[in-house]
């Protein structure tokens, strides 16, 4: 009995590690193929209502003139977000993903098959709405941003250290709320840098657009 529970056990672990491992390959496929068309790509992760759809659209609006811009949107199922960014009038694909909650290589793969690649300059990426397994798969972007909003609590990042640890750049989102709410900007901060302390910690409005130009800064774009 318990030996054919440790045999599970055992392929349960070699087909996930099959499954990153393939990930990985065509992560890097992912990015040879946007390295050769010199684009740019950026990866955002973050729960649902965090403000992912709302800062990459801030960041369109900011860039839309100094960039040719793309964007991939992974949702389970609705369109919504994808049509708000599409309404700037750059090219969207939408993935959606049924009931895989995030994005993985092969997925953006096929995205980046829709785009004309030769007209873009930077590739925005909304992964699907979770602070879980996005982290697990890279996708071949250049960067990776965490969009946190200050009304979630810190826990949030100490709960998914993995997220916060892969990522260039945190987003604390929804600063104007800080005060109303009794958000500890600093306390976000601190449990960002104890577990990731190279990243990049910007405190953002997407709905004022305040800290637009310093996430620009910290994307290096
Ligand atoms: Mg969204
Ligand atoms: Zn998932």
């Amino acid at each position: 009995m318990v030996e054919t529970i440790k045999d599970v056990e055992g392929l349960d672990i070699e087909l996930e590690e099959n499954i990153l491992r393939k990930n990985q390959e065509i992560a890097e496929e992912n990015r040879r193929i946007l390295d050769e068309n010199g684009i740019l790509c950026i990866d955002f992760m973050g729960s649902v209502g965090a403000g992912k759809t709302s800062v990459i659209n801030c960041l369109i609006g900011a860039l839309k003139k100094k960039y040719r811009i793309g964007v991939v949107g992974g949702d389970l199922t609705t369109k919504i977000d994808a049509e708000i960014l599409a309404s700037h009038g750059v090219p969207v694909v939408q993935i959606n993903t049924g009931r895989e909650c995030h994005l993985d290589a092969n997925l953006v793969s096929r995205a980046l098959m829709r785009f004309n690649l030769n007209d873009i300059d930077l590739l925005f990426i909304e992964n699907v709405g979770n602070v879980i397994c996005p982290a697990e798969f890279p996708l071949g972007a250049h960067r990776r941003v965490a969009v946190v909003s200050v009304i979630e609590s810190p826990y949030l990042i100490v709960k998914h250290p993995l997220t916060f640890a892969s990522v260039d750049v945190v987003v604390l989102n929804k600063v104007d709320l800080a005060e109303v709410v009794g958000a500890n900007l600093k306390g976000f901060e601190n449990e960002i840098l104890k577990i990731n302390p190279s990243a990049s910690v910007v405190k953002m409005s997407a709905k004022t657009g305040n800290g637009v130009k310093e996430l620009i800064d910290a994307l290096g774009i």
